[in-house]
């Protein structure tokens, strides 16, 4: 199997249930948050969560490679004010550190936002700053910058923004990108036709370069083409429908890396596995 498709499962209760929560729903990968998404700090995880964490996920029969652990909502790496940056730079540090203990390869997270303050360039060197410091203190962990639908004043909508970060990453093996479907497409990034597909994954390549893809989201969106809204939705029930989904799971490019639902509803999501599965013609 080439393929390895899961959903953002419920660590709650300890990251240790995060494994047990991706096996009931048929996942060969998962995303999860080490800590509460919504708060600054967290207490350092235990040992014996760690070593249960690290338990579940052989018993799963699941590769680190292929957990994609997304950061906190409140980390902000191109923030433009400087001890705000310094607060987000510091957790973020914590989130790489609670990857490494966790024996996990990459942190998933969205580059910033400018708040109107800075320019789009000045809040990019600012987030690629950002992933230097966090490289430098940190080892084995790969930094995964998410694209974003552009909504408010976030950077990471445009590919070549994901291209400019990369550029002023020192250690380019460490750095690597995360595509959100439903992102790309608010964006301005159509997949809904075999053609609009093959032309935004060429943009793709040109800008960024496809060795720096480590993890995929999967998911439709309820916003249109274009409208820089951050919407999410169940497979084929939004703006995207089915196809972009099929051209994906029979993409080889996209072999070997957590592919991770975010859609709506988790009730579906075992579903939603099955379906992608049965997308792919042999
Ligand atoms: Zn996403
Ligand atoms: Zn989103």
């Amino acid at each position: 199997m080439k393929k390895f498709v899961g959903a953002h499962v419920s660590a709650s209760g300890g990251v240790r249930n995060a494994p047990l929560n991706a096996q009931k729903i048929g996942a060969k990968a998962f995303a999860l948050f080490t800590k509460n998404q919504r708060q600054w700090s967290a207490k350092a995880l235990e040992e014996e969560e760690i070593e249960q964490f690290k338990a579940n996920l052989k018993a799963a029969g699941i590769a680190p490679s292929c957990v994609l652990p997304h950061d906190s909502y409140l980390i902000n790496l191109g923030h433009p004010g400087e001890a705000e940056l310094a607060k987000s730079r510091e957790a973020f540090l914590d989130e790489m550190r609670r990857c490494e203990q966790l024996g996990l390869d990459r942190l998933n997270f969205h580059p910033g936002s400018h708040l109107g303050a800075i320019s789009e360039s000045e809040c990019l060197s600012r987030v690629a700053e950002s992933i230097n410091l966090a490289l430098e203190a940190t080892s084995g962990v790969i930094a995964v910058i998410e694209n974003t639908a552009g909504q408010g004043s976030n950077v990471g909508y445009d590919f070549r923004h994901l291209g400019e970060i990369i550029d002023q990453v020192h250690d380019k093996s460490r750095v690597g990108i995360c595509i959100d479907t439903c992102h790309m497409f608010s964006a301005g990034y159509d997949i809904r036709t075999r053609e609009a597909y093959e032309a935004s994954m060429a943009i793709l390549d040109r800008e960024v370069g496809w060795c720096y893809l480590k993890g995929m989201h999967l998911n439709d969106s309820k916003a249109k083409f274009q409208s820089r809204v951050d919407r999410h939705h169940s497979l084929g029930m939004g703006e995207l429908g089915i196809a972009p989904f099929e051209f994906i799971m029979n993409d080889p490019r996209m072999d070997g890396i957590p592919l991770i639902l975010e859609t709506i509803d988790e009730a579906l999501w075992a579903q939603e596995i099955t379906l992608l599965y049965s997308l792919i013609k042999e």
